[in-house]
C-alpha cells in the first residue's frame, strides 16, 4: 500500500496544530482521528518535523513562505538535518510504531517504555507515533497509559487511529484530540490529477467512490482496478438472474483480491447506493459512467430492498478484519444481494 505523503484539505487539523505550536503549548499527547488516507501519518510526521526543525527554532521567517498561498503548512523547512532524517524515517528519536499483525502487542510497548526511559539522542523534542492505535491490545493500552499518566518530559505522543470511541476511553481523555475530515471530491480529484498523472475523468470518478480517503481513491484510480471495477459492476448489475454456481464463482474471483476486500465492498455498495438514488437525483450518481446500466437495474429493485443489501453491506465492511473466512463471507453476501 502506498502512503500519500501529502496533506491537502485538513486547513481546519493543521490550524489546531499550527495553534499548540505557536503558544508553545504543545500537549504531550495528542490522537489524529480519522478515514485512512485523510493525512493522519503525514501530518505526524510533519508535526514532529516542526518540533524539532533547527530553522523553526532560529525563528527563520523564510517558513512562512513555506506554504503554498491560501493554504496551511506546518511550519518545518523540510531541508535542515533534523527535518531530513524524519522525512526519511532515520531520526533515532522519532519512534514510530505500528501493528504487529493485528495488533500492536504489550511487549511493543514495553521496549517502547526502556528506550523512552533514556534520553534522547539528539532530538528537541522525542515523538512517538502509534500508528492504528485502536489495535493496541488491552495489556499494550493499560503498559501505554501508564506512560501518559506520567509523561516524560521533552516527549510527545501521536496516537493515529479511525475513530475515537475505537480507543480505550482512558487513553482518550489523556489526549488532546486533532480530527481529520473526509476529503472533499475536488481536493482527491485534483490531488489524483496533478500528483499523480491520472486522467481527469478517472481521478473524478476515483474520489467519487473513495469516500474522502486519498489512499482509497489512488488504489481505486489505477488501471487494472478501473477496468475489475466495470467488470465487478457489470456482474453486479446481473445478479439477480445469477445461478447458485455463478454467484460462488463470483465470490471465488472477489477473494482473490484479499487485501482490497474493502474497497470492492466500496464498489458494490455505490452501485446499490446508485440504483437507489436514480430516480430521485440522477444527476448524483457514483458511477455516471454506468448510466444506462443503473437505470436497467433500478426497475428491479424496490427502495427497500436496497436499503437491506446497502445494509448487508455495511455489516460486512464493519465486521471485515481481513482474517475471517472470506469466501463464506463472500458468498452469504452475494446471496443476500442477489434476492429480488
Ligand atoms: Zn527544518
Amino acid at each position: 500500500m502506498s502512503e500519500f505523503d501529502l496533506i491537502v484539505g485538513q486547513d481546519k487539523a493543521l490550524t489546531i496544530l499550527n495553534a499548540f505550536l505557536g503558544n508553545a503549548t504543545i500537549p504531550h499527547a495528542l490522537v489524529f482521528s480519522g478515514l485512512e488516507g485523510t493525512g493522519k501519518m503525514a501530518a505526524a510526521k510533519a508535526f514532529a518535523m516542526a518540533c524539532n526543525c533547527s530553522a523553526a527554532q532560529t525563528g527563520d521567517d523564510s517558513l512562512d513562505a513555506h506554504a503554498p498561498p491560501g493554504k496551511v503548512a506546518l511550519p518545518a523547512c523540510g531541508r535542515c538535518r533534523p527535518c531530513k532524517k524524519i522525512k526519511s524515517a532515520n531520526h533515532p528519536d522519532i519512534l514510530h510504531l505500528k501493528p504487529a499483525g493485528d495488533t500492536i502487542k504489550v511487549k511493543q510497548i514495553r521496549d517502547l517504555l526502556d528506550t523512552m526511559a533514556l534520553k534522547p539522542f539528539e532530538a528537541q523534542t522525542r515523538v512517538v507515533i502509534l500508528e492504528d492505535a485502536q489495535t493496541l491490545n488491552p495489556s499494550a493500552g493499560n503498559a501505554l497509559l501508564k506512560a501518559l499518566e506520567e509523561p516524560p518530559a521533552d516527549t510527545l505522543f501521536i496516537l493515529t487511529t479511525g475513530e475515537l470511541s475505537d480507543l480505550m476511553p482512558t487513553i482518550v481523555s489523556r489526549c488532546q484530540h486533532v480530527r481529520f475530515r473526509p476529503l472533499a471530491q475536488a481536493v482527491v480529484t485534483e490531488a489524483l490529477a496533478t500528483t499523480k498523472g491520472i486522467p481527469a475523468a478517472d481521478a473524478a470518478l476515483a474520489a467519487r467512490l473513495s469516500g474522502g480517503s486519498l489512499a482509497r481513491a489512488e488504489h481505486l484510480a489505477a488501471a487494472d482496478w478501473m477496468h475489475y471495477r466495470r467488470w465487478l459492476l457489470e456482474q453486479t448489475a446481473a445478479l439477480t438472474t445469477a445461478t447458485p454456481g455463478m454467484l460462488l464463482a463470483l465470490a471465488a474471483v472477489i477473494a482473490v483480491r484479499k487485501n482490497r476486500i474493502p474497497d470492492t465492498l466500496a464498489i458494490l455498495k455505490s452501485w446499490f447506493r446508485d440504483l437507489l438514488v436514480f430516480k430521485q437525483a440522477p444527476d448524483k450518481l457514483i458511477n455516471r459512467d454506468m448510466q444506462a446500466l443503473v437505470q436497467q437495474a433500478a426497475r428491479k429493485e424496490t427502495a427497500e430492498s436496497l436499503l437491506k443489501k446497502i445494509n448487508a453491506l455495511d455489516t460486512v465492511s464493519r465486521r471485515f478484519t481481513g482474517s475471517a473466512n472470506i469466501r463464506l463471507c463472500l458468498e452469504t453476501l452475494l446471496l443476500k444481494l442477489a434476492r429480488t
